[in-house]
């Protein structure tokens, strides 16, 4: 494990590094974090490092996936913490362009941007509108940055993956995209750099959103087929504490309603809690 990760603030350099890195036979393992990094992401970092020869971290908070009155100003930026942590976790290679330097333009509008219809609709798509048009553009930028390689992405925010698979699929981009589980806190509480938003009160009452979830998938495999069944099963663990803003029991890969629940079903939840609005989700496969 290296202790002086190199640090790229210009993209340009970064792809000749990466392109030359390639050419010397090394693959590249890429994971795109908006930086207070946590041991979720670290836990993708681990995963690229046991893949692949060059790991990238790169640390962007992305402005485009952010709505007028979301918390792009107040987001955590504490930098050599994150570079610290991810060279801890495997990585040999930090990206941390500035916001100019991704989009030259800044503060005008980026006039490029990728959509990608139906998976990116509902959920936080309906909740944050435009967000996911953020996260796909700058993803599209950064797989186009990274080259042919790997990119990791936690299931924990299961609807963004999605998105990310379907985009890679219709633009065709060289990377084979790589989902990573959940890390959560003891209690539950999945970890998230927004956690840090939460008082004493809201953090001891957020772990309800997986507890809901553990009882919904206990009501599928104890045979309960209906969606709506699934979901207000989970809706009464979780409404007695915080009003959710959804509770969906959809199919896994397209997001779409799937009634009877059959095959791969995710349950997916958000709610705000005080500052933090948080997401959770968990899978099951019916057989
Ligand atoms: P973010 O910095 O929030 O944009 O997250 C960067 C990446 O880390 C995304 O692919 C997230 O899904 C992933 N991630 C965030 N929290 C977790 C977690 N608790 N477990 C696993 N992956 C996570």
């Amino acid at each position: 494990m290296s202790t002086e990760p190199l640090l790229f603030e210009r993209i340009a350099e970064l792809r000749a590094h990466l392109d030359a890195e390639r050419v010397r036979g090394r693959t590249v393992g890429l994971v795109p974090t908006m930086g207070a990094l946590h041991d979720g992401h670290a836990s993708l970092v681990q995963r690229a490092a046991a893949d692949d020869d060059v790991v990238v971290v790169t640390i962007f908070v992305n402005p485009l996936q952010f709505g007028p009155t979301e918390d792009f100003e107040a987001y955590p930026r504490p930098l050599d913490a994150d570079i610290a942590r991810a060279v801890g976790a495997g990585a040999t290679v930090i990206a941390a362009p500035t916001v100019r330097e991704m989009y030259p333009g800044w503060p005008l509008p980026v006039a490029t941007s990728v959509r990608v219809a139906g998976v990116s609709e509902r959920m936080e798509g309906a909740s944050r509108p435009g967000h996911f048009d953020g996260v796909a553009t700058v993803v599209a930028k950064l797989f186009h940055l990274g080259g042919p390689c790997r990119a990791y992405f936690g299931e924990k925010d299961w609807q963004q993956l999605a998105v990310v698979r379907q985009m890679t699929i219709d633009l065709g981009f060289p990377v084979e995209v790589i989902g990573c589980p959940t890390v959560r806190e003891a209690d539950g509480l999945a970890l998230s750099s927004r956690n840090a938003y939460l008082t004493a009160p809201e953090r001891e009452a957020a772990p309800v959103l997986h507890r809901g979830l553990l009882v919904g998938l206990a009501t599928v495999r104890a045979g309960e087929r209906s969606p709506a069944a699934v979901a207000a099963a989970v809706r009464a663990i979780i409404e007695p504490v915080v009003v959710p803003d959804y509770v969906e029991v959809v199919d896994a890969a397209s997001l779409a309603p799937v009634n009877p629940l059959r095959g791969d079903v995710r349950l997916l939840v958000a709610a705000r809690f005080g500052r933090a609005r948080l997401i959770d989700n968990v899978g099951i496969t019916i057989s």
